[in-house]
């Protein structure tokens, strides 16, 4: 049998094969970042009939898919709903009404078939690979050049044809024609230590939630890009004991200073030594701030009077020990049966104290208390919120509206959700807009080259 390539060598693979696409100094379109946007943005394009070049700094288009949903990639939600994310009305301005539909439609026709997970979307493979592999499929049949190991440092207008002008100058030197009014963006080229300027109509900005510093060429404003979706770190004396635990629960989140609880959610915890994970939680971390109360109903299910029932049928004020073992992992309950004979309540400072263990129990169970600290493990985030504003560009077209040739899409702007397939969602849906107003810009000025 042949022997699996090392990682080294199939980095070496990759760079070769890198080096070997033909970067063309003059396209319509230039997607930057060849991501989950940036792909259905050039697909888009180059169906309407434009020339697309996608330019990528990693050494492969569409890798960021291959990270999401844990490797099965929930591509989207069948209750697509503008309040899931942060900027509503823009979002709502972009997407439409048929938001669903247009996604739908688009991985129909690329091939995809998909089933549901409550509400989620995955495809049917529960493979991210499938979902990039039918990207990149379809980009290649409609035309797109995929140019990866090529790292955006610069966007500029250009005006090529005034006499005299410095970038005539260096553009003739690299030999390339001069074509009037375009936009250059330069890159690093894997070969060569000198980047090439390829020269396009119009730019479509794709390249997700880091910093492009090429964006301030153009003068574009940017809000202080942070972490979101990911855990979230508590102050609890009895984490370090519940580690690795599930519980099917319902978070409340009460700001610091308030009384009622802004938000809630239900769906699968994981307690960390460090506070809580999983995907509530990665909800709960787009709203926290540290000293904010998270609660947690550990049986969703059940009413007081029912988790009563079960610790102390007879009113005693006493329970028997695993008296909730046939409803929560029991490693939770052993915790919890601690605490209520401490009667440990954060809050009971400020709360009345419940009167016996068994009412300290039945607290516990269906208010368990911690006060968020922070964000964990920023590193591992899914989102990033900030990006570029959106008042700057024009929801019809994510054009910018003062660069009529400069597009965004997906995770560049400053528009984050929360999980569930809403954020590919966002990427795919703006991937379309922006590759389709590209086109038309590009397509329409072409006879003015
Ligand atoms: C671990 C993980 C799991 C996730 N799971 C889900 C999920 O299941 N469902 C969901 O809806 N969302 C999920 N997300 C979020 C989702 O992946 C993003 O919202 C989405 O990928 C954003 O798409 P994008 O194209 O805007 O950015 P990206 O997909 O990040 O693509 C940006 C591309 O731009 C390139 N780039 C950046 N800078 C430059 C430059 N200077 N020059 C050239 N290229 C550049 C990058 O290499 C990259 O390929 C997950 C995220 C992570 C990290």
């Amino acid at each position: 049998m042949a022997k699996r390539p090392s990682r080294a060598q199939e980095r070496q693979r990759l760079f070769d094969a890198a080096a070997h696409v033909q970067v063309p100094g003059d396209c319509d379109v230039i997607v930057v970042g060849g991501g989950a946007a940036g792909l259905v943005a050039a697909i888009t394009a180059a169906e309407a009939g434009a020339e697309v070049l996608v330019l990528d700094r990693d050494l492969e288009c569409g890798r960021p898919i291959l990270a999401t949903g844990n490797g099965r990639c929930n591509f989207s939600n069948v209750n697509l709903d503008p309040k899931r994310f942060n900027d509503p009305q823009f979002v709502g301005a972009v997407c439409g009404d048929r938001w669903l539909d247009d996604i739908l439609a688009f991985f129909r026709e690329s091939g995809l078939r998909w089933c549901l997970e409550d509400e989620r979307l995955y495809p049917m493979s529960r493979s991210s690979a499938s979902v990039r592999n039918v990207l990149l499929a379809r980009a290649k049949k409609a035309g797109v050049i995929l140019a990866p190991a090529r790292e955006v440092v610069g966007i500029d207008r250009i005006d090529t044809t005034r006499p005299g002008s410095p970038k005539r100058r260096k553009r003739q030197e690299v030999g390339v024609e001069a074509l009037g009014m375009s936009v250059e963006v330069a890159c690093t080229e894997p070969s060569s230590n000198y980047p090439v300027l390829p020269n396009a109509q119009a730019v479509v900005i794709a390249s997700g939630g880091e910093a492009l510093p090429a964006l301030l060429d153009v003068g574009l404003v940017t809000a202080r890009r942070t972490p979101v979706l990911c855990p979230v770190a508590c102050d609890a004396p009895f984490l370090s004991q519940l580690d690795g635990r599930r519980a099917h629960a319902q978070a409340y989140l009460t700001k610091h200073g308030s009384f009622f609880p802004t938000w809630h959610e239900r769906g699968e915890v994981l307690f960390r030594d460090y506070g809580l994970s999983g995907i509530v939680t990665f909800d709960l971390s787009r709203r926290v701030e540290a000293g904010d109360l998270v609660e947690l109903d550990l049986a969703p299910d059940l009413t007081k009077s029912q988790v009563q029932q079960l610790v102390d049928p007879f009113a005693s004020g006493s329970f028997e020990p695993g008296c909730l073992d046939g409803i929560l992992d029991p490693q939770v309950v052993r915790v919890l049966e601690d605490l209520a004979c401490q009667c440990w309540h954060v809050e009971w400072a400020e709360r009345p104290m419940p009167e016996t263990d068994a009412a300290a129990l039945i607290d516990l169970v269906k208010a368990l208390p911690l006060v968020a600290t922070g964000l964990a493990d920023t590193n591992h985030a899914q989102v990033t919120r900030g990006g570029l504003l959106t008042e700057q560009f024009d929801p019809a077209t994510l054009a910018s509206r003062e660069h009529e040739w400069l597009f965004a899409c997906g995770e560049a702007l400053d528009v984050d959700a929360d999980c569930g397939g809403f954020n590919l969602s966002w990427a795919w849906k703006s991937g379309m807009v922006a590759g389709a107003s590209a086109a038309q810009l590009a397509l329409s000025r072409r006879g003015f080259a």
